[in-house]
């Protein structure tokens, strides 16, 4: 890693409370080392400021980011709806026993076999951006209602999900009269302004984009839509503060204010709902120095739950349950033979014995869920935390 984006990660002792301290270390000394602690609290949290941000809109969780059965069953009692992409995350939501109607899906390309696993189950709403993927739905037009989606380019997002997905307002133009054509409902539009996206702008005009293509609609004499689906994208803290989620939701209000009272809203949030409720742990497997820099090898690394910092360019906040006055230039380093398996470079930590911890916060989006197991380093174990609400039991072992 010559230049790393990481070298900017600071440790700092003073921010784990006694609490925390103590619940990380007995549930290393319960489950070992490494973990992931869900906190099922925050999942409920970040829920319901969103819903709380986005009072008119729908929420459709999407499982992508952490398709935990825990995550699924806490939004559920919380009323949330979903927000389904395979055949995997349609099994999930069906064993935990979430109705199909509460559920969307919005992978823009599907096999067959995918779109019938989800009719299976009782889910009728599939997202579509060309006529090739129109033309799958003709064998099904008496069950679904599609939603057509649309792409608006992002440059400054962690992940541009334009760029892969989407059409142009007159492909869409385009697919809806074809659709009617074929006897296909077309409920209505959707897009996806991109992960972690910091600026409500491009909602807004994404939104206003929408409004146009929804009123050439009627102007053509086609049936009108009903429904308008904002997509995920909603920021949060990584290393840097992100505008607050009220604030951030105020002119998207605003434009949706301005669509027909009769369009129905839906948004797919993913990283705002569950970034915030995983915490890892790493312990110190071992240790060297090599030109100065103190090098800790973790039982935990990029491709394990750090796997986000490739696939996901993921800043996590990083701390040491460790004390000390004094700090010296280190290098946190995975388990694994590769040489670039490097959490963080020239981060400054107190001396570190062997079998110290390692904290991650902000951990639950594209972490796990792109984890792997190489060189046989088994991924973290999960340990779910504050499933019942009202028990809110913080002891683990
Ligand atoms: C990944 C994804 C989401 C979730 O996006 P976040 O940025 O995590 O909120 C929502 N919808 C679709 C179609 C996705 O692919």
């Amino acid at each position: 890693m010559a230049q790393s984006a990481l070298d900017v990660l600071s440790i700092s002792p003073s921010a784990l409370s006694a609490e925390e301290t103590h619940l990380i270390e007995s549930s290393v000394a319960q489950f070992g080392a490494p973990l992931l602690l869900l906190d099922c609290d925050s999942v409920r949290h970040q829920y319901r400021a969103l819903q709380n941000a986005l009072p008119n809109v729908t929420l459709h969780f999407a499982l992508k980011p952490l398709p935990h059965p825990a995550v699924v069953r806490t939004l559920l009692a919380e009323g949330a709806s979903f927000d389904l992409a395979t055949t995997g995350e349609v099994e999930l939501v069906a064993g935990e026993g979430v109705p199909a109607d509460k559920t969307i899906h919005t992978h823009p390309i599907k096999r067959d076999a995918d779109i019938r696993a989800a009719l299976e189950y009782g889910c009728c709403v599939f997202v579509v951006d060309n006529l090739n993927e129109l033309e799958k739905f003709i064998a099904y037009r008496d069950e679904v209602e599609l939603l057509v989606r649309l792409s608006f380019r992002n440059a400054d997002v962690f992940a541009d999900l334009s760029k892969k997905f989407g059409c142009s307002p007159d492909h869409a133009i385009e697919i809806i009269t074809r659709a009617k054509e074929l006897g296909i409902r077309i409920k209505g539009l959707s897009f996806h302004v991109g992960s972690q996206t910091l600026n409500p702008q491009k909602y807004v005009d994404a939104i206003l984009a929408c409004k146009e293509v929804m009123e050439r609609v009627v102007e053509l004499g086609l049936p009108a839509l009903s429904t308008l689906d904002i997509g995920g994208g909603f920021p949060v803290n990584y290393t840097k503060a992100v505008m607050p989620i009220d604030e951030f939701c105020v002119p998207i209000n605003q434009a949706l204010n301005t669509l027909p009272e009769t369009v129905q809203v839906l948004a797919e949030p993913g990283r705002f709902i569950v970034a915030g409720c995983m915490t890892s742990v790493a312990s110190v497997m071992g240790q060297a120095d090599r030109e100065g820099q103190t090098w800790y090898y973790l039982d935990d690394g990029l491709y394990g739950s750090f796997s986000g910092i490739i696939f996901d360019h993921g800043e996590y906040p990083l701390y040491t349950t460790k004390h000390a006055v004094e700090t010296f230039s280190s290098v946190l380093a995975g388990p694994t033979c590769d040489s670039i398996d490097v959490i963080a470079e020239n981060i400054m930590l107190p001396k570190l014995e062997n079998g110290d911890l390692i904290i991650g916060r902000m951990m639950g989006a594209y972490t796990s869920a792109t984890a792997t197991d190489f060189n046989f380093f088994k991924r973290a174990q999960t340990v779910v935390m504050n499933e019942e609400e009202v028990m809110a039991s913080r002891k683990m072992g």
